[in-house]
């Protein structure tokens, strides 16, 4: 596997790809990988000739009080966990070396970003939104992966890639867990050991949203209202939203109907703040 810190660099081996005609597949990563960024190489590693893993925590994602200095970072374990998948190449660039001395362009989405998660973390999108338009065009990927993990940044990735015309496929990929149901997150690493106990009412109080419309329950009033009463069992845990909205354009819904609703929570677990999801169909 290729180790790249340059962009110069990456583009050289996706040149001689490209000339001979081969597919490439990339995985945008901030590292410190785990089973759910593994689940999306493998399914990168099955689609495409060559796939291109980036490992890059993005400043510009993150607001003035976020966790961009603590955000955890293992290059070596990264690059291990790509090499055994069969990763073609990682791309593990310094902030200097993506934005230069001065960068003045930003790729913004409107309307999306707004709400969920964006209400909290106003610049946030705007970062992944550029970082993402970057890294698509340096690795000239047919095809790139993302998790439902980040359910909104993936509608807000392919609205982008819808309205902007880019010559790239987005796949979304399933959330994967922990064995109690807690979503895989680099994040989690955070929590204390009290905590971590606390987190799996996330996933509990979407399994209980998924058995009350499984039994023919289409008012999303009740569903969120149920959700809400659920986290609120839980001492530790504090909530920053939990909304039902549609998952192409993430306007709220009332009702359940034939199109896919996306039911997202953000919630603080201590000072840790989680999100997790479910999709309708
Ligand atoms: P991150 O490194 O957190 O920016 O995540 C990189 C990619 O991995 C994003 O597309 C995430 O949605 C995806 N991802 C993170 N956690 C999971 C998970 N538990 N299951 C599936 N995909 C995930």
């Amino acid at each position: 596997m290729i180790t790249a810190l340059t962009i110069a660099d990456v583009k050289k081996y996706v040149n001689e790809w490209k000339k001979n005609g081969e597919s490439i597949g990339l995985v945008p990563t901030m590292g410190y990988l785990h089973e759910g960024h593994a689940s999306l190489i493998k399914r990168a590693r099955e689609e495409n000739d060559r796939v291109i893993v980036s490992d890059f925590v993005n400043p510009t994602q993150f607001g003035p009080n976020e966790d961009l200095d603590s955000y955890p970072r293992d290059f070596e374990a990264d690059k291990s966990l790509c090499e055994s998948i069969g990763a073609d190449l990682i791309f593990h660039p310094t902030p200097e070396e993506m934005y230069g001395e001065s960068h003045f362009t930003k790729v913004h989405v409107d309307t999306l970003t707004e709400g969920l998660c964006g209400a909290v973390r106003p610049v946030h999108f705007d970062g992944v939104c550029t970082v993402v338009t970057k890294l698509f065009h340096i690795a000239e990927a047919d095809r790139a992966y993302f998790g439902q993990k980040d359910a909104q940044q993936l509608a807000v990735v392919k609205r982008m890639v819808h309205d902007l015309n880019y010559n790239i496929e987005i796949i979304g990929c399933p959330i994967i867990r922990e064995e109690d149901g807690l979503a895989k997150s680099s994040r989690n690493t955070y929590l204390s050991p009290e905590e971590r106990k606390a987190a799996v009412i996330l996933s509990a109080s979407l399994r209980d949203a998924g058995a009350m419309i499984d039994s023919g329950e289409k008012d999303l009033g009740k569903i969120t209202a149920l959700i809400t009463e659920k986290i609120k069992t839980e001492p530790l845990a504090r909530i920053d939203y939990v909304s039902a909205v549609d998952f192409t354009r993430l306007k709220p819904k009332k009702t359940l109907d034939g199109d896919e609703t996306l039911i997202a929570i953000a919630v603080y677990i201590g000072k840790v703040r989680l999100i997790d999801n479910i999709i309708v169909r």
